[in-house]
């Protein structure tokens, strides 16, 4: 292929050719030789080898460490506003079978996973959020959101683009209405025809839930029955209140937030649930697990949901160490027949380390643990198979024996 011919071509190194042969979607700074033009933000550009061979259509990011995030690897396919809105289109079609199983709260678009990198769009009820992390999505916000217009004539549209990544591209944050109504503070969105989770659009996480635990909730409310649980990272309950439904004894949700508790308490009334049956503390779970270790409480089922720990490389060592020592003293807190739900959203620990991690916090512990199954992110937050950092989400329930 001539590199004059094509448009604004970025020239790798030799030998870094491979990842994008397999069609992984980052190229990283360090893999690119040249740069043959001064490429706008966003802008779209061919990446070529050292050979000027054709790998990849992407868009250009000048300031972040991945410099290029791949669109397509089809030379004959057209980057514009029709690729971006079918892709968006064949995102939702996809949902069909989540929404189908009584689920109000769905994320529609899955950035990597939906071929759509930067974009997360999620819907609860009948608001839409948008959050866009990338310079080149940000180049198709109109597009992005006259599908969602046209497809979800009902909707509101909110937007949430604050993510921190947003700032290691160079773009400043961004929220707001984008169109329809300013969402309340707090809504309630339905999971699996059963427990409603409150979610704070607004202010809340990311674009307000976790909506990526959705599968291990319900697990937890079918291990629940008459047990004492411990929520911990519990954020606006979700765990909890599926516990509660389970017919859960006692339930402990901690966490170092007050918004979010303040949130739990207002789900556990929505759901018609009995309150006297909970508490809310606020502490750091840390020192929590260890003062109940101390007192020697045990519990029926423990739920271990850290934030991401591993934010990057450099970090994965300590973040390790983080994992291990709450998985130890969450393990030292099952009684034996209980369970252990313990997970990590580190995209950097995969599910081999991740067990590994546990399989050491438990002989720390003088623990017996088996796994009696692996859990994983819901099906809506789609995992590409050449880029397996898009499967983030990964947990484990132990049975203590
Ligand atoms: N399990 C939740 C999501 C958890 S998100 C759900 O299903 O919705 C992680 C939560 O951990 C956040 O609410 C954050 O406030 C809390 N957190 C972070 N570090 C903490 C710490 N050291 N102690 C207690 N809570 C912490």
């Amino acid at each position: 292929m001539s590199q004059l011919k094509c448009l604004n071509p970025i020239i790798l190194n030799e030998g870094r050719e491979k990842s994008l042969q397999r069609h992984h979607p980052w190229i990283f700074s360090k893999a690119i030789a040249k740069v043959l033009g001064d490429y706008e933000k966003g802008a779209t550009v061919t990446v070529l080898d050292s050979q000027n061979n054709f790998l990849c259509y992407g868009l250009y990011s000048p300031e972040s460490q991945i410099r290029v995030r791949a669109l397509s690897f089809d030379e004959s396919v057209k980057i514009d506003d029709n690729l971006i809105k079918s892709r968006i289109e064949n995102a939702i079609l996809m949902r069909k079978r989540v929404f189908d199983r009584g689920n109000d709260g769905v994320r529609l678009v899955s950035s990597e996973g939906d071929l759509l990198p930067g974009l997360i769009v999620d819907k609860y009820n009948e608001y839409l959020v948008i959050s866009i992390s990338s310079c080149g999505m940000e180049r198709f916000y109109k597009t992005i959101v006259k599908t969602l217009q046209s497809n979800f004539k009902d909707c509101s549209i909110y937007e949430r683009s604050d993510t921190k990544s947003r700032l290691k591209e160079g773009l400043q944050k961004r929220c707001g209405v984008v169109s329809g109504k300013e969402p309340e503070d707090t809504i309630y969105v339905k999971e699996e025809n059963s427990v409603a989770i409150p979610v704070d659009i607004k202010n809340g996480h990311k674009t307000g839930a976790y909506l990526d635990q959705r599968l291990s909730r319900i697990r937890l409310g079918a291990l629940s029955k008459g047990a004492s649980v411990l929520n911990c990272f519990s954020y606006t309950g979700g765990f909890g209140l599926w516990a509660l439904k389970g017919g859960a004894s006692k339930i402990e949700n901690v966490d170092v937030s007050d918004l979010a508790l303040k949130a739990a308490k207002t789900g556990v009334a929505f759901n018609h649930l009995d309150p006297g049956r909970c508490k809310f503390i606020k502490k750091d779970v840390f020192e929590y697990l260890r003062e109940q270790v101390e007192k020697g409480v045990k519990y029926d089922v423990v739920v271990l949901d850290p934030p991401k720990f591993a934010e990057s490389a450099a970090n994965l060592k300590k973040a390790c160490r983080g994992y291990q020592d709450i998985n130890r003293l969450g393990l030292m807190l099952v009684k034996k027949g209980g369970h252990l739900l313990t997970f990590s959203c580190s995209g950097l620990v995969d599910p081999a380390l991740f067990q590994k991690i546990v399989a050491d916090a438990a002989l720390d512990a003088k623990v017996d643990g088996r796994v009696i199954a692996t859990l994983r992110q819901d099906e809506d937050h789609v995992v590409s198979l050449p880029c397996p950092e898009t499967f983030y989400l990964k947990g484990l329930d132990i049975m203590v024996m």
